[in-house]
């Protein structure tokens, strides 16, 4: 087996999510940077709970993870948060974890749902049950080139209830980077609208200060 692995090695050798460095997942250098703390922010009223300072480097993890399906990638973001669930003192037996759902084009450009995968990872891991109550019902842009206005415009109304899920427990929203709040307050929003009590919400990483 340690042959295989070598020469596996050889023909694809590992590079670093962040830098790209030929070695192992992550480096020494990018896991000082990608180091899960603990950080608490409040947007409009609602506690947005994260691991991560987000920086070049945990933009590119998260594009690992996101855009190339790297599973090395998935497996930092979700330690990422389960270490944020914990330190967060929720209320394990009455919370349940709500994936902010990609819009349906996205899901079929990565032939899978993000959030919503990571999600059921850290609910096999945590037994922390997932609802997925949102869905998007509109078309919304790619967010990584707006301002925070525009942001807020254009999830305003994005997000759906989906068929048959009612309200129980209190809801944690989970993301992958919080950077204006435009996504997890409109997710919010449309929650609570519905009788849903959400809690707050936890992401891998947070932008400080919020764009
Ligand atoms: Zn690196």
């Amino acid at each position: 087996m340690q042959v295989i692995s070598e020469l596996s090695q050889l023909l694809f050798p590992t590079r670093c999510y962040g830098c790209n460095a030929i070695g192992i997942s992550i480096c020494s250098n990018c896991r000082r940077e990608w180091h899960p703390h603990y950080y608490l922010t409040h947007i409009q009223g609602l506690r947005v709970n994260s691991a991560v300072l987000y920086s070049a480097t945990a933009s590119k993890i998260i594009l690992a993870a996101k855009e190339r399906g790297l599973k090395g990638a998935d497996e930092l973001i979700i330690e990422a948060i389960i270490h944020v669930l914990s330190r967060a003192n929720f209320d394990k037996y009455n919370v349940r974890l709500v994936p902010i759902p990609s819009s349906v084009v996205n899901e079929r450009r990565r032939g899978r749902s993000f959030i919503p995968n990571i999600c059921n990872e850290i609910s096999v891991r945590t037994s922390i049950p997932v609802i997925p109550a949102l869905t998007i019902i509109r078309k919304v842009k790619d967010q990584s080139t707006l301002s925070a206005k525009a942001r807020a415009n254009n999830m305003r109304g994005a997000f759906g209830i989906a068929e048959n899920i009612y309200p129980r427990g209190e809801l944690i929203l989970i993301d992958d980077v919080v950077t204006t709040g435009a996504t997890v307050s409109e997710a919010a929003r449309a929650l609570n609208s519905h009788g849903f009590t959400v809690l707050g919400s936890v992401t891998a990483c947070v932008a400080q200060p919020l764009r």
